[in-house]
């Protein structure tokens, strides 16, 4: 699994981080998302997929 962001979309609302600060975080400067660990173990999935859902921009998705 692993997480993209396409920074292209992401506004750095943030939500994503409120979610799962474990893997998200937005960088304050730039007003972006940096993904902490793009691999997540397999165990995380539930967490990080309902991170990835909760961003209002479709910026972030995972692959298998
Ligand atoms: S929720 Fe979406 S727009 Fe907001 S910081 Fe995360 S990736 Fe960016």
């Amino acid at each position: 699994m692993k997480i993209v962001a396409d920074l292209e979309k992401c506004e750095g609302l943030g939500m994503c981080e409120a979610m799962a600060n474990d893997y998200f975080e937005v960088d304050e400067d730039e007003d972006q998302v940096n993904v902490l660990d793009d691999s997540p173990p397999e165990e995380d999935r539930a967490h990080v997929y309902a991170a990835v859902q909760a961003c209002p921009v479709l910026a972030l998705s995972l692959t298998d």
